[in-house]
């Protein structure tokens, strides 16, 4: 007697159902044949249909003593087992069972290949844009919002805080956050500023304004001027969205549809973390963002000349060995257009920043 193996879903059975032996008889199906709990199930009642996420599960359905059972044929053998010894009784349910499966494949196919175009006009596009991905990151960036962008920037700073020895005693934090907010002033983001316990000379902003300051910056700088332009720097970086950007261009297509879709679940996040201490900024987003900061300098009536001479001393003692510059490369060509655009701007009547910054410096743990 022909027999195939099925889930057994029923009263006092596994939830997720047992898998059993199951005889094709000739008065019913015979399940658990040899076994002390056998027993045999009349054709007559048992339902035919299709089931399964592709409609290609065989479901053979009864009741008994007013409860529910079931059978599942899930691998196609079984079901190709029970067709090739169709019992007569239930021939009729069989072939309607075929007929519906084989709809139901073709409409999966139609919806397969609708999904596949759906899927694919992005990379058409993007396959067309390739030459030149700016287009796309741009028309991505723009579809989101401020508010969902410091969204983001919150995540992503919860996934670094673990790996900052954030610094929150004493008055370097409330002076770099006192510094940032007077550079601030009238952006349309709500700028958290940090200080970070760490030697290397370092600085870096996460898309939506939080800033991180390592304490190595801060001890590397003579004044609070020299801060005040890698700040200003910075908080360029968000204004124009280089960070944010930089990061779709570095994680594709994936980060557009996240971008669009508002949807930061899973590994992508962790990896917008991850580029965080790695992302380098183009030659024209560097320009840029001194240029624009230098702006802002002005406006809060900070010396700029602190800024050049902080990336000039940095320059000089060993360029790419420090972090912040392997990050903000200073090429010779940025530190000139730095100092042409503080000459063509001229002098601005500036404040000089009310701190002692020794002091700001000997608050800082020390190493
Ligand atoms: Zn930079």
């Amino acid at each position: 007697m022909a027999s195939f193996s099925a889930l057994c879903f029923g009263p006092g059975l596994q939830p997720h159902g047992e898998k059993i032996s199951v005889q094709i008889g000739e008065q019913g199906l015979c399940l658990w044949p040899g076994e002390p709990r056998e027993q045999i199930i009349p054709y007559q009642p048992i339902q035919v249909s299709a089931g399964g996420f592709d409609h290609e599960q065989m479901i053979l359905a009864w009741s008994k003593d007013a409860q529910a059972w079931s059978l599942t044929l899930t691998d196609k053998h079984a079901q190709d087992i029970l067709l090739a010894h169709t019992p007569p009784a239930l021939a009729p349910q069989l072939v309607q069972w075929r007929k519906k499966i084989h709809g139901a494949k073709k409409r999966m196919r139609a919806g397969w290949v609708a999904l596949a175009l759906f899927l694919l006009a992005p990379f058409l596009l993007l396959a067309v844009l390739l030459w030149n991905p700016d287009p796309v990151i741009g028309w991505a960036v723009n579809r989101i919002s401020i508010e969902n962008e410091q969204k983001l920037g919150d995540l992503i700073f919860e996934q670094i805080r673990p790996s900052l020895k954030l610094v929150t005693q004493g008055e370097a934090p409330r002076i770099i956050a006192e510094i940032g907010q007077k550079l601030a002033t009238g952006s349309p983001y709500a700028f958290k500023w940090h200080v970070a316990d760490d030697p290397a000379i370092n600085a870096f902003a996460i898309p939506g304004g939080h800033v991180v300051v390592f304490s190595g910056l801060i001890k590397a700088a003579d004044s609070p001027e020299e801060v005040a332009g890698v700040l200003a720097h910075e908080i360029e970086h968000v204004l124009q969205r280089h960070t944010l950007k930089a990061m779709v261009h570095n994680l594709g297509w994936r980060a557009v549809i996240a971008m669009v879709t508002g949807d930061w679940t899973g590994s992508l996040l962790g990896e917008f973390a991850t580029q965080m201490g790695i992302l380098k900024y183009g030659r024209d987003k560097e320009s840029e963002a001194d240029l624009k900061g230098l702006q802002l300098l002005k406006q809060a009536r900070i010396d700029p000349n602190g800024m050049e001479r902080f990336f000039d001393k940095l320059s000089r003692q060993g360029g790419t060995q420090i972090a912040l510059l392997s990050t903000h490369p200073a090429s010779k060509e940025r530190m000139e257009a730095l100092s042409a655009a503080i000459k063509e701007t001229g002098a601005w009547r500036s404040q000089p920043l009310p701190y002692d910054w020794g002091r700001v410096k000997a608050s800082l743990p020390a190493r």
